[in-house]
């Protein structure tokens, strides 16, 4: 155990366009992103970073990648690093092995391609790594990859691993490769550990709760891995019928409901955020897999279940 660790705040973004997502998972017809609407996201993110003087690590979906190469070598330009979130945003667990290394290749491909540079690591779409598929991570490594943050180390409704380490750490697996994996960050907070750190959190967590529970984090020596969404950061009210193919449209009472579920405080967000990054140290996701590379001396092993 290293007696100097150093601890950091990261933001990870999950690039992806809200309307192109909800479109696609409802119609099931691909349509290209609405063009104003990402750059807007993109852009109140940037500047933020910008004014903060921090760097954020952008996970990048394929699907929308391939409509926004100019985004994605913007955020690149700015010193920000750039991962994968995989091509077509499916939950993992639905795909098998040749499944998931087919969406994984052409999202490598054609990310690399855009950045003319290599990518280190990966967050799958819905944290869809779980103990029936770690065989995803022995994919990131036989890409290249050094670093995986998928994993919620909590056994939730939709996702997690009950008891999985909640520290940063380097595996071995069974195909012989290792892989660092920066799981979700969790919380303790009367006697059990909470999910918080990711953008719903942050947005209906009240501001005085959240930076007493991050601040504990600190204190605690905690790495914290904060995970947002671009349409999180949008200062326009979002409308969920807007990207829609025609067969997918909503009655105007589920748009409503949808509308407001997605919309109720998100105003808040962007204060909060900003009020962390002026408040702690951020490192990019592959400094902290750098460092815990480079420290480790025997890593965990990783068997098949
Ligand atoms: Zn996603």
């Amino acid at each position: 155990m290293e007696t100097n660790k150093p601890h950091a705040f990261t933001l990870s973004i999950d690039w992806e366009d809200f309307g192109q997502l909800l479109g696609r998972d409802r119609s099931g017809v691909l349509t290209a992103p609405l063009p104003k609407t990402i750059d807007r996201q993109t852009d109140i993110m940037l500047e933020m970073l910008n004014e903060t003087g921090k760097k954020a690590t952008f996970f990048i979906l394929g699907m929308l990648a391939e409509h926004r190469p100019d985004l994605v070598k913007k955020i690149a330009a700015e010193g920000h690093e750039i991962g994968l979130h995989g091509y077509y945003h499916i939950n993992m667990r639905k795909l098998d092995r040749q499944q998931a290394y087919d969406d994984l290749y052409k999202a490598k491909e054609l990310v690399t391609g855009i950045i003319g540079g290599p990518v280190y690591g990966y967050r799958a779409p819905y944290f869809s790594v779980d103990e029936t598929n770690l065989y995803v991570l022995e994919i990131l490594a036989e890409l290249g990859l050094i670093y995986d943050s998928s994993i919620f180390p909590l056994k939730l409704k939709r996702y997690g691993i009950a008891n999985f380490n909640k520290e940063d750490a380097l595996y071995s697996l069974p195909n012989g490769k290792q892989i660092v994996e920066l799981p979700l960050t969790v919380a303790p907070f009367r006697g059990k550990d909470i999910p918080i750190a990711g953008g719903g959190y942050i947005r209906a967590f009240p501001k005085f709760f959240l930076n007493k529970m991050f601040r504990k984090l600190d204190n605690d020596q905690q790495n914290v891995m904060l995970y947002m969404h671009p349409y999180e950061f949008d200062t326009r009210w979002i409308d969920c019928s807007t990207n829609y193919p025609d067969k997918a449209k909503y009655s105007k009472a589920k748009t409503f409901l949808i509308n407001l579920r997605w919309n109720l405080f998100r105003g808040t967000i962007r204060g909060k955020l900003k009020s962390l990054l002026k408040q702690y140290e951020f490192i990019t996701c592959l400094k902290k897999a750098e460092y815990v590379k480079s420290s480790t001396h025997s890593p965990t092993v990783l068997g098949r279940p």
